[in-house]
């Protein structure tokens, strides 16, 4: 199983935060260096953490302060896995993971976990 993807489509996919307060979703819309996120993965988490947003009920949170960053963390923990065991590359603005089918549904299923755990089916839109 191989999967590319440009970072030009990478960039396309938006990321929603809830309310803390209201539960009102609200975009992330910093920038993310991407090719700075392969290298050093905490670096989304430290951008997303430190990034304020303002809710129409009120409401200010720091990223820091929602469950989102727990989930991001997850994220990058399977991130770095993949990475270690060298299944994913970045080149010429490509994106490439690599993976055996086994090793796939291994993956799959801690994805899984994690939307489960957090109840976000709905946070990549
Ligand atoms: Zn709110």
């Amino acid at each position: 199983m191989k999967i590319k993807k440009s970072i030009d489509e990478l960039k396309k996919i938006k990321f929603n935060v809830k309310c803390p307060n209201c539960g009102q979703k609200i975009k992330f819309k910093e920038e993310i260096d991407l090719e700075a996120a392969f290298d050093v993965p905490n670096s989304v988490l430290e951008k997303f953490d430190s990034t304020l947003f303002q809710c129409e009920c009120g409401n200010e949170f720091f990223g820091a302060e929602t469950e989102e960053s727990e989930l991001i963390d997850d994220l990058i923990e399977v991130f770095n896995e993949l990475k270690e065991e060298g299944r994913v590359s970045y080149e010429n603005r490509i994106f490439s993971l690599d993976i055996g089918v086994f090793d796939g549904l291994k993956y799959l299923k801690r994805l899984k976990d994690i939307g489960d755990k957090y109840d976000r089916g709905d946070i990549f839109e």
